[in-house]
């Protein structure tokens, strides 16, 4: 296992310091830099998939908070009005920190789920809580099960940012979904590698558009209907900058 999240830093198996001769990163060092905790029924290969998920989640929340940063600071240099106008520019959030705000500074992923039926949980209740029974071996495992810890933390993106009215109504991203996305799922790529549901439900349908805005695209060949695809990256575009801190 050897994968290089950030191009600047290596993540790999025990061992491969001696191997490559220079400082090297750890999975379980990434994990405490993320905020991340894993219990012991853990592989180092498994682990290091989960944080390859952390990583691609925190490489975009680190764009979008930039860019929306740049944006604000733009706008104000073009709406400056007299002499002693001043208009700041905030340090850029490195990759970290974009991850810990967003997910609230804790993760704990367990492995075990002995009375799951799925792959993986992620419970409203126990909201820093991911629990997975197994990852997929079959296929594109790198890409099923990094696509699949995505979407368990669209789930928890969900739950951290929805809240239910005294009226009993629930406000947060799935519940902002519209019908025409929410009631089927026209415009998804192929099964259980880019989609990890097939139910009709606002929650699997947005944690499945949530790895779809990480990751910036379906395989288009196995998207049926492109039409039904740009409605979904349209409101995600649209939408989720709306939730980042
Ligand atoms: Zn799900």
């Amino acid at each position: 296992m050897f994968i290089d999240p950030s191009g600047q830093t290596y993540i790999c198996d025990e061992g491969c310091e001696e191997n490559l001769g220079r400082r090297q990163y750890t999975v379980d060092d990434m994990a405490e830099l993320y905020g991340v905790s894993f219990n012991s029924g853990w592989s180092v290969t498994n682990r290091a998939i989960a944080m390859r998920a952390v990583y691609n989640i925190a490489k975009k929340l680190q764009k979008e908070r930039n860019s929306a940063a740049d944006a604000a600071y733009q706008s104000c240099l073009e709406n400056m009005s007299g002499p002693t106008s001043t208009c700041s520019q905030s340090t850029p959030i490195v990759t970290s920190d974009a991850f810990k705000e967003t997910y609230h500074y804790g993760i704990d992923f367990v492995w075990g789920c002995s009375g799951c039926t799925r792959l993986g949980i992620t419970s409203g209740k126990k909201e820093h809580t991911i629990m997975f029974r197994a990852f997929y071996t079959t296929g594109d495992t790198m890409l099923r099960n990094t696509n699949l810890v995505m979407h368990e933390l669209g789930h928890m993106f969900n739950n951290l940012n929805s809240w239910t009215a005294r009226s009993g109504t629930t406000y947060g991203p799935a519940w902002s979904l519209t019908t025409d996305l929410a009631a089927n799922r026209d415009g998804f790529g192929e099964e259980f590698v880019y989609q990890q549901s097939d139910d009709i439900s606002q929650s699997e349908i947005f944690a499945d558009m949530f790895v779809h805005w990480i990751q910036g695209g379906w395989a288009t060949d196995s998207v049926l209907s492109q039409t039904a695809a740009n409605a979904r990256i349209d409101w995600l575009n649209r939408y989720m900058p709306g939730y980042l801190p």
